[in-house]
């Protein structure tokens, strides 16, 4: 199909053709693993656009093409992991540059800001950005990246991206946001104003917990190739079965984030009158904090769901947490498979304990990243489990 014709369809097309077409050595159907790490050149310098596999591989290149056809992008990058995706745009920031983060964001991103990027003299500051005058006082005339996570892991809240891509570009500030939990399926930044978009494909993008990836896409032509020459000059670049498992994910991307918000809707909708369940955290429900700007900014509220024990101890909390049988015990998400995560010992322990509990990650949070399989199983087990309280 040619790709132009593509832009005018929908996400579910997309999802299957963007960025690949038979390939034109063999007819194959499907864009094979192009397991080289070099290319033959017919004279110095003369080759078909690829040289080096650290620089481009075709199986990468089909991938990146997908995932940028997915977000409205012109420009896709895909990186080893969602981390070294971060860190790739970090690194375009210099000494004395400052970042405004969102303070409810994934751990590596903080971890990362803070520890790997202050000891260049990059700062950063983490501020409640469901308060966009906090984000305003907390621009400063350095701060050049906006990085923005939403909804947020692991209690879910929604914050603006339109409104937050109107301030930090007032204030000559790129905008970053992390649609790991969303994916392009449900929310597209571009679309609201934002610069860049970041995902682990590790998670839902992936979608089958077989392959670490990471992805920037942005219409913007020179963080394209800031971007791809840092790719090439610092090397995190992704080997290509892992593009091609990536790329196999996507290929049902949409019909799976149905499935996945169907069934956490339903789960969530469950809990909220369990006897032993005090709070449910789903963008979905009616009277959850974001749900009107979910409605709005989004086309369906993901598969993550946050619940709190009303008997908010260790105990309680490790009780259920051992006792399901569907859902696994295990970090990550955003897999076909249903996993259950304690974020106050597993994803979020490096935060120390008061900053922890401040920030409403109580030792009885229990995060569940709601599979794809029969809800009524879904239900049964997390009932199961449940009922060993
Ligand atoms: C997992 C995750 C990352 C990091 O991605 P890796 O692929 O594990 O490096 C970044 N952001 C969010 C929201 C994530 O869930």
């Amino acid at each position: 199909m040619k790709q132009e014709l593509l832009e005018s369809m929908g996400l579910g097309t997309k999802s299957v053709h963007a960025g690949q077409r038979p390939d034109p050595e063999t007819g194959a159907v499907m864009t094979p693993i192009y397991q080289t790490s070099t290319y033959a050149q017919s004279a110095p310098g003369v080759h078909k656009g690829y040289e080096y596999g650290r620089v481009s591989n075709p199986t990468r290149t089909a991938l990146e093409g997908n995932l940028a056809g997915l977000e409205s992008a012109a420009h896709g990058i895909s990186f080893s992991s969602g981390v070294a995706a971060t860190d790739a745009i970090a690194r375009c920031l210099k000494p004395g540059d400052h970042i405004v983060a969102s303070n409810d964001l994934y751990g590596g991103t903080y971890r990362l800001f803070r520890e790997v990027f202050r000891p260049f003299g990059i700062t950063s500051d983490f501020i409640d950005m469901s308060d966009l005058e906090a984000v305003r006082q907390a621009i400063t005339s350095n701060t050049r990246l906006l990085w923005i996570e939403t909804p947020t892991n692991p209690l879910v809240r929604i914050v603006d991206i339109q409104a937050l891509s109107d301030i930090g570009h007032e204030q000559g500030a790129a905008v970053a946001v992390d649609n790991t939990f969303a994916t392009p399926i449900l929310q597209r930044p571009l679309e609201l104003g934002a610069d860049l978009v970041v995902h682990s494909t590790t998670k839902y993008l992936g979608g089958h917990s077989d392959a670490i990836g990471g992805v920037v896409c942005t219409n913007d032509n020179e963080w394209n190739e800031r971007l791809r020459f840092l790719i090439k000059s610092a090397g995190a670049v992704p080997g290509p079965m892992d593009c091609f498992l990536t790329l196999r994910g996507t290929k049902t991307l949409h019909l799976r984030m149905e499935r996945h918000c169907s069934n956490a809707q339903a789960l969530a909708e469950h809990l909220v009158q369990h006897p032993k369940v005090s709070k449910v955290y789903y963008p979905g429900l009616p009277d959850f904090d974001g749900h009107e700007l979910a409605k709005r900014q989004m086309d369906g509220f993901g598969g993550m769901v946050s619940f709190l024990l009303v008997n908010d101890s260790l105990e309680a909390a490790n009780t259920v947490l051992s006792s399901t049988q569907v859902f696994t015990l295990a970090e990550s998400l955003g897999g076909v498979e249903s996993l259950i995560n304690h974020p106050a010992t597993m994803t979020h322990a490096s935060i120390p304990v008061e900053e922890r509990r401040a920030a409403g990650l109580h030792d009885a949070l229990i995060r569940l990243s709601v599979g794809i399989e029969d809800i009524d199983d879904l239900i049964g087990d997390v009932d199961r489990a449940l009922s060993t309280l």
